[in-house]
């Protein structure tokens, strides 16, 4: 696993911790969750401190090019928020067209005593999260009921099972570096 450095804070780290800033055709920076954007790359923590010392001319000349335009920090950081939100999107649609992913309360517990993993919506109402047993260690999603709802093409739903471990993973990752990001 080739190691990658945060040009905001030099903190070393695995691909998947940070996200990836490129220098676009006009002169911009683009960002990225992935590694696609061709060129030169540079890394970041998904965190404010970090994206604002990454976006200084002098950061970005050394790590990118000479001569770059950056966003403000607060627009990059809400632009890697919506890649964020539109990841942990994707990786629900991806589970539950898998099958792997149980929706409604009474279902996702049995599934969590076979082993699944419990993910909450972030309005569920505290009366539900009450009844959560304890030791789930659930995830907490950045998304609301219905959003939930609407992407497995149903009404709200604010507690889901999933069994599929790669995608728990990526799933558990990708929240805890949005709400980094402040944007749970
Ligand atoms: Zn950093």
């Amino acid at each position: 696993m080739p190691v990658r450095t945060c040009i905001g804070c030099r903190t070393k780290g695995e691909a998947e911790a940070f996200f990836r800033l490129a220098a676009d055709p006009s002169g911009g920076v683009a960002a990225e969750l992935g590694g696609r954007l061709p060129g030169r790359g540079a890394h970041c923590c998904f965190k404010a401190a970090c994206i604002e010392a990454a976006l200084k001319p002098k950061n970005l000349a050394r790590a990118l090019q000479e001569g770059l335009k950056p966003p403000a920090p607060a627009e990059l950081a809400e632009r890697i928020r919506g890649l964020l939100r539109q990841r942990l999107e994707g990786l629900l649609a991806a589970a539950w067209r898998k099958g792997v992913l149980t929706p409604g309360r009474e279902a996702a517990f049995r599934e969590l005593e076979a082993g699944g993993k419990l993910l909450l919506a972030r309005d569920l109402a505290e009366a539900s999260r009450r009844a959560i047993p304890p030791g789930a260690e659930p995830v907490e999603l950045p998304l609301r009921m219905e959003e939930i709802g609407g992407l497995l093409g149903r009404g709200p739903v604010g507690v889901l099972a999933l069994r599929d471990a790669s995608l728990e993973g990526e799933l558990a990752r990708r929240a805890a570096q949005l709400r980094s990001l402040g944007g749970a």
